[in-house]
């Protein structure tokens, strides 16, 4: 069974990690978008991100003009 996940092999600090490549600090922030041309409508991706890569991850998707809705991981519902 093979696992793609960004933080493969890791050790799980925290409950939500930083999605940027290589940033293990706790994510605070949720990136809920998703790429009109291979997604449908009903599909979002969720990228968690700390405070300081928040905009780096936002800057982007808004760069690809991707639909794009931010919200704190207290707010995911999971
Ligand atoms: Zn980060």
């Amino acid at each position: 069974m093979t696992f793609t996940g960004i933080n493969l092999g890791a050790p799980i600090e925290h409950r939500h990690t930083c999605s940027r490549a290589g940033c293990r600090d706790e994510a605070v922030w949720a990136l809920l978008w998703r790429n009109p041309k291979i997604h449908t409508a009903d599909r979002k991706k969720t990228w968690l991100a700390c405070g300081e890569h928040r905009d780096v991850l936002a800057s982007f998707l808004s760069d690809r003009s991707f639909p794009l809705e931010i919200v704190t991981v207290g707010e995911l519902d999971e």
